[in-house]
């Protein structure tokens, strides 16, 4: 609404809708103004922040912030069940039939996988069980990961967004390519003398499967990414060293996200964002399914909603008295 009221050129309206689209993953008729105000922001006042370290750097600050505070991390445990007993949560079942009771479970799988692989479908009333499954979902990716030769390129940026057609709609599969070059930051990333390279695009999760044929599209599907990066470093296909391209498939695998999806698709005024209550006492949720929704900032935010929902205010307040 804001922005029908507010700007009529095309080509600044098509710019605001591919930057709520690269966030949110819906154009600006489906993001929230904090969101679009935000990314604005940014672009204004702010350089391009990269943790150096990689991602990596990320989870090993939030590791040492849990085992600060007394915390365990069990790394290969992968949940098979969340059990539940006489209606409220009662632990969750490892693989290899290793069980953890808990009075209190918070799932930080989605929504949808929670949902389906995590719980029985008695476990959750039925209405409620079919309203949060049939949530739409972002679509998923097709990933490029490669290694490359630097030489000759002294003057590489980092980050790129590439939209092949204006003619397209941005969110069309292809059209619009992610490039990041972290390497150009952190030397630490790459061996000296080369990069690397991650490139995506949006894909549906619909039609892959593993068969003869999978191969052949993988390679068709990554066309697009290959003349995204083309357009930054136009000898790309001479330089590579190292190549991996993903799908949707690979999306799902590794990252265990039902259809590979990058989060829930809902656009204000159509449906809220879940909070971390569930209808099973003792079980919660967090993460990008849930309020405030898709992206870092997001999912902490999401984190901390839950702690302080657990944790009651006269101890937040004496925490926050004490670490301010
Ligand atoms: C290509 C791409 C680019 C992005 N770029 C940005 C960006 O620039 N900025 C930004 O802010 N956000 C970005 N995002 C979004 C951001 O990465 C996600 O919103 C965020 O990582 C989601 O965090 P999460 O903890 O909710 O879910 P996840 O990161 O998916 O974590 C869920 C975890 O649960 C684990 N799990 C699942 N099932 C089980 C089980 N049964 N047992 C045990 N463990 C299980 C999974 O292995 C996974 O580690 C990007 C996302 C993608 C895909």
């Amino acid at each position: 609404q804001i922005l029908n009221s507010t700007v009529q050129d095309p080509w600044v309206r098509r710019l605001i809708d591919l930057e709520c689209f690269l966030l949110s993953g819906l154009k600006a008729d489906g993001t929230v103004a904090p969101e679009v105000a935000f990314m604005l922001g940014e672009r204004d006042r702010s350089v391009v922040d990269y943790p150096l370290g990689g991602s990596e750097a990320i989870i090993d600050a939030l590791v040492r912030g849990l085992t600060r505070w007394g915390g365990q991390l069990k790394l290969g445990a992968h949940v098979e069940k969340i059990l539940i007993e006489k209606g409220r949560v009662a632990g969750v079942q490892l693989r290899r039939n290793q069980r953890v009771t808990a009075p209190i479970v918070i799932s930080n799988a989605t929504l949808w996988d929670t949902y389906t692989h995590l719980l029985d479908p008695e476990d959750l009333p039925k209405t409620y069980r079919q309203e949060q499954l049939s949530t739409p979902a972002v679509e998923s990716f097709m990933h490029l990961h490669l290694g490359i030769r630097a030489d000759g390129l002294e003057g590489l940026t980092g980050h790129h967004v590439v939209v092949h057609s204006d003619d397209v709609d941005i969110t069309s599969p292809g059209n619009t390519c992610m490039i990041s070059i972290p390497s150009v930051w952190d030397k630490s990333l790459a061996p000296e003398g080369y990069h690397c390279l991650h490139a995506y695009t949006l894909e549906s999760f619909a039609g892959w499967s593993r068969d003869g044929e999978y191969q052949d599209r993988k390679s068709l599907k990554s066309q697009p990414l290959y003349r995204a990066v083309e357009r930054v470093i136009p000898d790309i296909r001479e330089r590579i060293v190292l190549e991996l391209v993903g799908t949707p498939l690979t999306h799902s695998h590794y990252l265990r996200r039902d259809r590979g999806t990058y989060g829930p698709a809902i656009a204000p005024g159509q449906g809220t964002w879940p909070s971390c209550h569930t209808p099973i006492l003792g079980l919660y949720r967090v993460g990008d399914s849930t309020l405030p929704g898709i992206g870092v900032p997001a999912v902490a935010a999401s984190g901390i909603l839950c702690a302080n929902t657990l944790v009651p205010a006269p101890i937040v307040l004496e925490f926050l008295k004490k670490y301010q």
